[in-house]
């Protein structure tokens, strides 16, 4: 049996013309800065997005991580989302491994954090009471939703004001621009530095990229090389990326479209209740006690959704065609009439 896996954006596949995209590229080794493909990778999204330079990495963790720990240094805090990847996902990692304190903000349901609960946290500056207040970190898009760029504006005016840096986790900053119908630079400008990851929407098997200043960049490669990251010939993965870049950005609106089909399909049914769509994702409510009735259905018709919980999340993406929507809404249809 095929399976349509909703599970998550990270499954994807390399296509066959994105493998052949990695053959025959010239590389070197990127400890030494000498990898042409990765070189020529981090100066074309840095350029895209309008920073100065941008460090190519393994995974969005660890862009989000090198960025912390550039910004902040021991006994800092960032203010984070209380639902946010870089505070709730990422095994805590700027306080595990960069002694950083995290001071979660409470999110709307809109996944932007309120200003005034922002201004209220952070700390007077001098007193030895507190950990020093750097960073102001937000996340766009927060599950599949886009947060208004008038409000990014404002997020950055008030963290300059008091002193803060503002860092994105971009992890998909493309979705977000797709939706918006902007370029991702419009979205980036108001920050000071900016994670992507390659590895979700776009469809590259590995890799994300932290994207800032020279000097901050020059910092993360730094902490990248102490966290193990540093990597040799990894030009190769590059040119995946480039490929991504090339031919995976604007074809996200077609993995948009296919969550607005399928909720506004779900919408229809009864015993369900739906938020979304949000950019790729589709979140399903059913009633709690139907839950494991639900999960055994779906497997069984090959439909891959994580078991369990009560609000489950339906990601599209590249390796979702129209046909598996279809064979998505049937299934779900079969359940509940
Ligand atoms: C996936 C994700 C990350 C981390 O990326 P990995 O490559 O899985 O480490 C960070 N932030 C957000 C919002 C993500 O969705």
């Amino acid at each position: 049996m095929t399976f349509v896996d909703l599970r998550s954006d990270t499954i994807t596949r390399p296509t066959a013309a994105m493998r052949a995209a990695a053959t025959d590229v010239p590389v070197g080794d990127d400890v030494f800065g000498e990898d042409p493909s990765v070189n020529a990778l981090q100066e074309r999204l840095a350029d895209e997005l309008g920073f100065a330079a941008g460090l190519f990495v393994a995974s969005g963790t660890q862009s989000n991580l090198l960025a912390l720990m550039a910004h902040c240094e021991r006994g800092d805090e960032y203010l984070v989302g209380s639902e946010a990847h870089t505070y709730k996902y990422e095994g805590g990692g700027a306080a595990v491994l960069g002694s950083i304190q995290p001071q979660p903000i409470p999110q709307a349901p809109d996944g932007t954090l309120p200003l005034d609960l922002v201004a209220k946290a952070v700390k007077p500056l001098g007193d030895p009471h507190f950990a020093r207040s750097k960073l102001l970190a937000l996340e766009n898009t927060w599950g599949g939703r886009v947060l208004p760029q008038d409000y990014l504006a404002k997020a950055r005016e008030l963290a300059h004001r008091k002193g803060l840096a503002i860092h994105l986790d971009g992890a998909r900053l493309f979705n977000a621009a797709v939706a918006d119908g902007v370029p991702a630079r419009a979205i980036a400008q108001h920050f000071d530095s900016v994670s992507v990851c390659f590895s979700k929407g776009l469809g590259a098997p590995i890799g994300s990229m932290l994207l800032g200043s020279e000097e901050l960049i020059a910092k993360a490669r730094r902490w990248r090389k102490v966290v193990g990251g540093g990597w040799r010939q990894a030009g190769s993965l590059a040119a995946m990326v480039n490929y991504a870049l090339d031919h995976h950005v604007a074809r996200l609106a077609e993995d948009h479209r296919r969550a607005r089909e399928l909720a506004d399909a779900l919408r229809a049914l009864p015993g369900l209740s739906i938020d979304g769509p949000h950019t790729n994702m589709v979140f399903v409510t059913p009633a709690a006690e139907r839950v494991p009735a639900l999960d055994a259905h779906l497997a069984a018709q090959g439909i891959r959704v994580f078991p369990g919980g009560t609000s489950k999340r339906l990601v599209l993406h590249l390796d979702v065609d129209d046909a598996g929507v279809q064979r998505t809404i049937a299934a779900f249809r079969s359940f509940f009439v």
